[in-house]
């Protein structure tokens, strides 16, 4: 498995917003290589076993609905450390907690729309770039 990968998407919000270029050009501006693109809709059964982890999460069928509500852009992206990297770049979770320069703090709305994903670990962004792309992460 490559340590050097990690996987994202940008979710429905940032997408109805006409933010892809700009989340993307974040992202080649933090050193990241664009390793494989797409942009799908997922269906509230495809959102909920993406986000099985998070089952027992109050917020588990607001989330699905969300993240069903409308097209998103799945990536694997490449760079030495990506996973930490990636989640430096994007920040805090809710993003009123999120660092300047990150992009959550420039894009995300709430803690729900905040805007991007990013995997957690090496193992995950295995899993979640699979889901997608049935490829090599
Ligand atoms: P992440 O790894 O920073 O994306 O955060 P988590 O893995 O903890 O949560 C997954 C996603 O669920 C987040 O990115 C949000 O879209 C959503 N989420 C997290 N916490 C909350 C919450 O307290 N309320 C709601 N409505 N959504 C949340
Ligand atoms: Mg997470």
């Amino acid at each position: 498995m490559a340590t050097n990968r990690t996987f994202t998407m940008i979710k429905p919000d940032a997408v109805a917003d006409n933010h892809i270029g700009g989340i993307l050009s974040m992202i080649e501006q933090g050193g990241f290589r664009i390793v494989e693109l797409q942009k799908v809709t997922l269906t509230p059964e495809r959102a909920g076993e993406f986000y099985a982890v998070h089952k027992e999460r109050p917020f588990y069928n607001d989330l699905v609905k969300y993240m069903s509500s409308g097209p998103i852009v799945a990536a694997i992206l490449e760079k030495d450390n990506a996973v930490a990297d990636f989640r430096t770049l994007i920040g805090a979770t809710n993003p009123a907690n999120a660092e300047e320069g990150t992009i959550r703090k420039k894009y995300a709305k709430s803690i729900e729309a905040n805007a991007v994903h990013g995997s957690d670990s090496d193992e995950n962004a295995q899993i979640e770039g699979e889901f997608y792309f049935k490829s090599q992460i």
